[in-house]
């Protein structure tokens, strides 16, 4: 097998083989951009490594000959006493997972080749400087030595020379701490730091084999769920250097900004600088216009590489450069993570340019990042306290008490106490803190720092390289200019301004929930030229996803004032009315008295009592609904749930017993309590159960929307009511309710004098509804997946007792990926969803089937339901925009 792969041989579409670094630096050296040379050890090559536990002999000569044709290529040999070569060994997987891996700089250097490359540089300085941190990098990644061990006697270097900055050391500091550093080594790690080159080169590759499952990298995968089993590729490569003075650099750059789309390069440049030092955020950084000033012929070659990346790879490409001596090098690009509003600018950007179509413009946006569009900001108008201000990293508007490390975030997150993490810079480290907070702050640091990438990478409000910010971790404390924040105080950061706020600042809903609710032109009355451009892209590619797609996008709405929002959302029905609101409230006494009625007399008295008002509710529903359908079900949950609770009820009659003062009622409410008490009510006394036990019942209902239609019709309206029977397991349940309903629809048609065209249709939430869907389509005019309830009864567990008893270690074990409540369990949930609908349609062809589940307002479910062949999905009226998407997206 090839496990090593040349630059020059690879290109950007081998990421499964090359990881995405190794795919792109090949795909940069085709395109002849100045890349190192280098070559490329495959993610196979990672997975018989973990697996096997050892380097495989092949691999090691497959290295011999690659390393020595890189040698020829660039007429110097690894660790030579004379102008030495050294290499990089990276990391970089199939899907970018921003500094969770491990690299290593500067292998090659020696006792030996130090004197050789002081010799081809003529700068003493950084050859030591180089040796040291190769050191310090080898020993903390290769060997396993804490960071720590170097930190400190870094920090003592310095302290004996009165130095503040690593630069204020100089060439015989660098070289005593060379010394100091293999001190620690040999103390750390037992063993001598391995002077031989190729052994160098060797274990650096074996430990970027190992860091795959450092823990950090683990939690990563698990949270972007990114499969544990890909393995990483490591990228050997010619070292260039942005540490040889003052005509050197390094640098991070966006060929758009990633936080806003605003068009125009977006970059950190670190002068005299190698590595991580950027991203790092551990000095404060130069801008690209800066950048232009200091050295204006390389800043020109990097914007000419980023138009040619752009069109290349027509998207936001994100670059990591490094100019030695006045010469650029690139050393990495991808295409770049972006926050949601950049996506949807960004891409309807690249349409207007015609570097892409309106249907790839639709592929590169999500309903998840729509959602998250959708969240409410900071009121404008409202009071605020400034406390600090820096870098809009990653939008969003975040309240939450402050704490200063990962730990405290994630302890008061599982308690239930939204945090902000304060940090001076993030690291690896801190992953789970971030992940746990609803916002990050940070002193230092810009747009391209850790903290940023992964913040906007997860879709959490950050805001970073906040300068007047003081952090004393010690202390649990923070100050910037003069106010000081405790930990537990409450902070307020708007991730689009990067302004910070004491206290907790009020929401209003965000510009596109203006957009969508009250369309284009009233919401971009009130916009800046940014939020403007934002909420045209929406609407453009919004508007295209509703031209290509095949599913009807409906609402779960009970009420007319959710239908009407619902409707400006753009639902084409509703999915979903669940009919239990109509018993709540004051009528909640009504449907006491149909459970309590000690007679038929007095039972059809109080479903009498019922009619009008829900008549009401229904005519409201169907006039917001007007000419639209809309679904109506019958009454699902048990009885019990409009009675009152059973334990108090028990202590109040005792009580009342004891002190003599029994209220009849009482004890008829308690008995009819016991009567209707059910250990597993999930599985119990409900849906269409209960409408062929109660008698009256479903046909109160079905009155009420027959009599609520007629009289719509009447009125010279379109009403569409289809009424819905829930939980269905074999059709001759359906049958005697649809039996019935014809009757009552005969009846009201007759006596209103209209024509009354109901369809009468059923959930399918039952396994057994759904294995039976040939039969229960015999009677039924449509199906609606409920597959909330298919999730619970396909797998046999109850929502509202597993979510908290065990779904945590689920997720953790690898059971589940995701909840199955969340996103549809395809295999099983899925497979009977797919059995139905088919079966369904072969009684009945053409039959009309939809889901109206949480499932429905799912990005991945939703594409799921289109290739099923479902008609439509159905959810809240606030995942209708979401849904729309989806479903265009789902054609593609
Ligand atoms: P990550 O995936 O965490 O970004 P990289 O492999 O890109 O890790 O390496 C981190 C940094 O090290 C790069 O941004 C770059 O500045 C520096 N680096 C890597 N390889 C080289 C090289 N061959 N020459 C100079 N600097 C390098
Ligand atoms: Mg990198
Ligand atoms: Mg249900």
């Amino acid at each position: 097998d090839k496990l090593v792969y040349h630059f020059s041989e690879g290109n950007k579409d081998q990421k499964d083989l090359l990881g995405g670094k190794g795919a792109n630096l090949a795909e940069m050296t085709r395109l002849d951009l100045p890349v190192p040379p280098g070559f490329t050890v495959t993610t196979q090559a990672c997975r018989h490594y973990l697996e096997h536990d050892r380097l495989p002999d092949h691999l090691k000569v497959q290295v011999t000959m690659a390393l020595r044709r890189l040698e020829d290529e660039v007429g110097r040999r690894l660790g030579d006493s004379v102008d030495p070569l050294l290499v990089s060994v990276r990391s970089g997987a199939k899907y970018s997972m921003p500094g969770m891996m491990e690299t290593v700089l500067n292998v090659g250097l020696n006792d030996f080749s130090v004197q050789g490359l002081i010799e081809a540089s003529g700068d003493e300085r950084f050859v030591w400087d180089s040796y040291r941190r190769l050191i310090q990098m080898f020993g903390r990644t290769v060997l396993g030595i804490e960071g720590d061990d170097f930190a400190r006697v870094l920090d003592a270097a310095k302290a004996t020379k009165g130095a503040v900055d690593d630069l204020e050391l100089d060439a015989s500091d660098l070289r005593r701490l060379v010394e100091d550093f293999k001190a620690v080594v040999e103390a750390g790690s037992g063993r001598a730091f391995p002077q031989d080159p190729r052994e160098q080169l060797d274990l650096a590759i074996q430990a970027v084999f190992e860091s795959w499952n450092t823990d950090r990298a683990r939690i990563y995968r698990r949270r972007e769920r990114i499969p544990e089993d890909a393995g990483t590729a490591v990228n050997v490569c010619t070292m260039v250097f942005g540490n040889l003075g003052e005509t050197s650099g390094t640098g991070v750059c966006f060929t758009r900004d990633p936080s806003t789309g605003k068009p125009g390069g977006y970059g950190d440049y670190l002068v005299n600088a190698q590595g991580e030092d950027v991203v790092s955020g551990i000095r404060n950084t130069l801008s690209l216009e800066d950048f232009a000033e200091v050295d204006p012929a390389s800043h020109e070659s990097l914007r000419k590489i980023m138009r040619r990346l752009e069109t290349h790879y027509r998207d936001l490409c994100d670059i990591e450069f490094t100019v030695e001596r006045g010469k650029l090098w690139m050393l990495q690009t991808r295409v770049g993570k972006r926050t949601a509003a950049a996506a949807f600018r960004i891409a309807t950007q690249l349409v207007d340019e015609q570097l892409i179509t309106m249907d790839e413009a639709l592929e590169r946006v999500g309903g998840a990042q729509l959602a998250q569009l959708m969240f409410p900001q900071f009121d404008p108008d409202s009071e605020r306290t400034p406390f600090t201000r820096g870098m809009p990293a990653s939008p969003g508007a975040a309240v939450g008490k402050v704490v200063f490390d990962s730990a405290t975030a994630l302890a008061w997150t599982a308690a239930g106490e939204p945090v902000v993490l304060l940090r001076k810079e993030t690291n690896p480290e801190d992953l789970e803190g971030m992940i746990a907070a609803t916002g990050i702050l940070t002193c230092r640091g810009g747009k391209t720092s850790h903290a940023a990438v992964v913040a906007r990478g997860m879709g959490k409000t950050a805001v970073c390289g906040a300068e007047s910010l003081h952090i004393d971790e010690e202390q649990a404390l923070a100050h910037a200019d003069g106010v000081e924040v405790r930990q537990g105080d409450l902070l307020s950061i708007d991730g689009s301004t990067g302004e910070v706020f004491i206290g907790r600042l009020p929401v209003v809903a965000s510009p596109v929930v203006t957009y969508l609710e009250e369309g284009l032109e009233p919401a971009l009355e009130v916009a800046d030229e940014g939020t403007a451009d934002l909420i045209r892209a929406v609407d453009r590619l919004l508007t295209h996803a509703d031209s290509v797609r095949t599913m009807e996008v409906r609402a779960n709405a009970d009420t007319g004032k959710d239908a009407l929002r619902a409707r400006r959302m753009g639902a084409q029905g509703i999915g979903l009315c669940r009919t239990e609101h109509m018993f709540l409230g004051e009528r909640r006494v009504l449907i006491e008295r149909v459970i309590l009625a000690a007679s038929s007399a007095e039972r059809a008295e109080a479903l009498a009592a019922l009619l009008p008002p829900q008549r009401e509710d229904f005519d409201e529903l169907l006039t917001a609904m007007d000419g639209l359908p809309t679904t109506i079900r019958l009454l699902d949950p048990p009885l019990h749930e409009f009675l009152p609770d059973r334990s108090e009820l028990m202590v109040k009659v005792a009580r009342a017993e004891e002190q003599g003062v029994v209220d009849d009622e009482d004890v008829r409410l308690l008995a009819a309590v016991n009567r209707l008490h059910e250990s597993n009510p999930m599985l119990g006394l409900r849906g269409v159960r209960l409408g062929l036990t109660v008698p009256g019942l479903f046909a109160g209902q079905i009155r009420a929307v027959a009599e609520a239609a007629a009289r719509r019709i009447r009125g010279g309206h379109d009403p569409r009511p289809e009424i819905m029977v829930p939980l269905v397991g074999s059709l001759m349940e359906l049958h005697l309710v649809r039996e019935e309903a014809a009757r009552i629809l005969a009846e009201v048609a007759e006596a209103e004098g209209v024509a009354l065209d109901i369809p009468i249709g059923t959930m399918i939430e039952l396994p057994r509804a759904a294995l039976t869907a040939f039969r229960i389509a015999e009677e039924a005019d449509f199906f609606s997946f409920g597959t909330n309830d298919l999730t619970q009864t396909t797998w046999g567990f109850s929502r509202d007792d597993v979510e908290a008893a065990f779904f945590a270690a689920y997720l953790e074990k690898g059971v589940f990926t995701v909840s199955p409540f969340e996103t549809l369990d395809e295999a099983g949930v899925g497979r009977l969803v797919d059995v139905a609908t088919q079966e369904g349609r072969r009684t009945r062809p053409g039959l009309k089937a939809g889901v109206c589940g949480e499932h429905g307002g799912d990005p991945e479910s939703i594409h799921f339901f289109h290739r099923v062949g479902l008609d439509y999905v159905s959810c809240s009226p606030f995942r209708v925009p979401v849904a729309r998407l989806e479903a265009g997206r789902a054609v593609l």
